[in-house]
């Protein structure tokens, strides 16, 4: 069953995530502190960590820097009530997957923690296992690999250096190909916070993308959105 680790300090919030998150069908542990949700994170099998980031002990971000220095891959969704661009800044760069601000709506916290359970595409070995990717966290289309541990990408077996934005908009593209994504929902789920919207940030890092792996496999769906070709 698929594990996730709570950290937050408010019980009123916790009883319902938990409960929203069981009756959807997860295994659900909550950490009331930051000490105790590292022992967990270190001692179980968790697959996914929703992390407050105003905790009673330490900052979440702290959690967050020192499961990434343990090594630890697991994704983790910020869901806080701090809603600064700073912190949204801080919690990505930290190794954040996502970032969500309180108060929250449970159906896209639901949405956002199956996008990361997502079962990743065929690991394939090819050029991704001779730079020693680890199994089972390759994201492959055709020639484009995403090794989601180490966050690098390869492109017929030659390593390309993303950024962790150019990274996140891969990924999101890639777990999903076909799928067209509108602006929004780029924003939304790569930038993670309300962007302004007639920003034109998304077409920026998408071209940057499309220099970089190949302007063939992003397409542009007139007046819908981008999709990855599959
Ligand atoms: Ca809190």
């Amino acid at each position: 069953m698929t594990h996730i680790l709570i950290v937050e300090d408010e019980e009123r919030i916790a009883s319902f995530l938990t409960k929203g998150l069981s009756g959807a069908g997860y295994h659900v542990t909550w950490a009331a502190s930051g000490a105790e949700a590292l022992a967990l994170a270190r001692a179980e099998t968790v697959d996914l960590v929703i992390l407050d980031l105003g905790l009673a002990d330490m900052d979440g971000l702290t959690v967050l820097g020192r499961l990434r220095d343990a090594g630890r891959t697991v994704p983790v969704i910020v869901l806080t009530a701090r809603t600064s661009v700073t912190d949204t800044v801080a919690s990505l760069e930290g190794g954040a997957d996502d970032y969500m601000t309180k108060p929250f709506r449970f159906a896209e916290l639901l949405a956002r923690v199956k996008l990361r359970l997502r079962p990743l595409g065929a690991a394939d070995g090819g050029g991704c296992q001779r730079m020693g990717c680890a199994p089972g966290t390759v994201l492959a289309i055709g020639p484009v690999h995403l090794d989601l541990a180490t966050r690098r990408a390869l492109v017929d077996g030659t390593e390309v250096s993303l950024s962790a934005r150019e990274f996140a908009l891969a990924e999101t593209l890639m777990r999903r190909p076909g799928q067209i994504f509108s602006r929004e929902q780029l924003l939304s789920l790569v930038w993670g916070y309300d962007h302004d919207p007639g920003s034109n940030v998304v077409d920026v890092y998408l071209s940057y993308l499309r220099k970089k792996l190949g302007a063939e496999r992003i397409e542009t769906v007139r007046g819908l959105g981008f999709r990855w070709r599959s």
